[in-house]
């Protein structure tokens, strides 16, 4: 399973319909937080998300509206009982906002917490996915991130190894891990049988920042884009010079890039009431976009399926 969770998609003010940022996903059961704003916790609840699940939380900057949830969430998951260790990446001074909201108040974790410093290109290499760490251009150092799942083996043509003698049992697994076997005197290769290797998964999620050169060049085919999409054309001039994006201009990356599907987030408190300026606008250029909403959820289905 990969599932995206959107439990914050408003841009720097949270509005009554809109939390601030922050993104989960929901991979084999385990949970990655991507930023985590102000009542990231409250939607994790409403969301029937549950906590003893996420192990891993990436900022991509200390703005208060991508980090504000944190402090809140590591006291809950505390009083819940959490013991298993939790994982904070994030650019540089996340040692010292982990430090600073640890101090914070009286309390008292009974979890670890681990605390990584992330520069990009990074990589951190997880049993069969990464994340890799992208450099962004925004006001304050800053980063994107990809999940990057393996590789998967090719399918095995069971069919076929039965017609070559294969006997339905260990060496159906052997061949199938890419070990030849012989059978009654005779060598079957596990490329006879196993299918070209498949490939993984791929989600981009930009965090706030203008376009870029190292964002274009990671989502190449992903298979979706979750890009700041703060502003609309009109706003073109503040977009450039607050550090974020228009919704035209993630579009024009996303077609650039090839991805599959581009989602819009970060979306401005002036789009309260109508946010469909945006969603046009992005149309006009690339097709397969939507706008982000706070509790939508979208599945990512394997490639050749
Ligand atoms: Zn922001
Ligand atoms: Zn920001």
């Amino acid at each position: 399973m990969l599932r995206i969770l959107f439990l914050g998609t408003g841009g720097s003010l949270p509005t009554r319909n809109r939390n601030p940022s922050a993104i989960m996903v929901n991979r084999e059961g385990e949970l990655l937080l991507f930023d985590c704003g102000e009542g990231t916790q409250q939607q994790m609840m409403r969301a029937k998300t549950g906590m003893k699940a996420l192990t891993s939380i990436f900022v991509t900057h200390f703005h208060a509206d991508h980090m504000l949830g944190i402090p809140g969430l590591i006291q809950t998951m505390s009083f819940l009982g959490r013991t298993e260790p939790l994982y904070i990446y994030g650019p540089q001074w996340v040692k010292e906002f982990v430090k600073i909201i640890s101090e914070l108040g009286y309390y008292k974790l009974h979890f670890e917490v681990e605390v990584i410093e992330m520069a990009p290109g990074d990589i951190i290499k997880r049993n069969d996915y990464s994340i890799h760490a992208i450099g962004t251009d925004h006001s304050v150092p800053s980063l994107g991130y990809a999940l990057i799942e393996d590789q998967r083996k090719g399918r095995f043509e069971r069919e076929k190894a039965i017609a070559l003698g294969v006997p339905p049992g260990p060496l159906f697994s052997k061949l199938h891990s890419g070990v030849d076997v012989e059978v009654n005197g005779k060598l079957i290769r596990s490329t006879d049988v196993v299918g070209q290797v498949r490939p993984g998964r791929k989600i981009v999620y930009t965090g706030d920042t203008r376009p870029c050169q190292s964002i274009l060049a990671v989502s190449r085919d992903a298979d979706v884009l979750i890009h700041d999409s703060t502003l609309g054309n009109d706003q073109s001039e503040w977009a450039k010079e607050s550090k974020h994006s228009t919704a035209s201009e993630a579009a024009i990356l996303a077609k650039e890039a090839g991805v599959r599907k581009l989602v819009l987030t970060h979306i401005s408190s002036r789009y309260t009431d109508d946010a469909s300026p945006l969603l046009r606008e992005a149309q006009e250029v690339f097709e397969n976009v939507i706008i982000a909403e706070d509790m939508m959820e979208m599945d990512i289905p394997l490639k050749d399926e």
